[in-house]
């Protein structure tokens, strides 16, 4: 199937990102349930990736959904942050 969720993507580039700046822990767990968290509050964006659309498509999603993003990774990586899993 040639469908991606175009917000996996970029909520996972923006933890990383937003990482770099934060005195959390960082592993793989932490990380995954930042994403799940972040994820939950976005809007899902399916797009096919046939004829090498994909990027063109991310852009415009990024465009429109930067500030969206941004808060909702940040209170992310908070609540993950307080409360880690382990
Ligand atoms: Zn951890």
């Amino acid at each position: 199937m040639a469908i991606v969720n175009v917000m996996e993507n970029f909520v996972g580039e923006r933890i990383e990102a937003m990482l770099e700046a934060e005195d959390c822990c960082k592993c793989e767990r932490c990380v995954d349930d930042m994403k799940a968290i972040a994820l939950n509050k976005l809007p899902s964006k399916y797009v096919s990736t046939h004829n090498g659309e994909l990027f063109s498509k991310l852009d415009a999603t990024i465009r429109q959904n930067a500030v969206d993003i941004n808060i909702a990774v940040a209170a992310a990586i908070d609540a993950v942050s307080k409360r880690p899993s382990h």
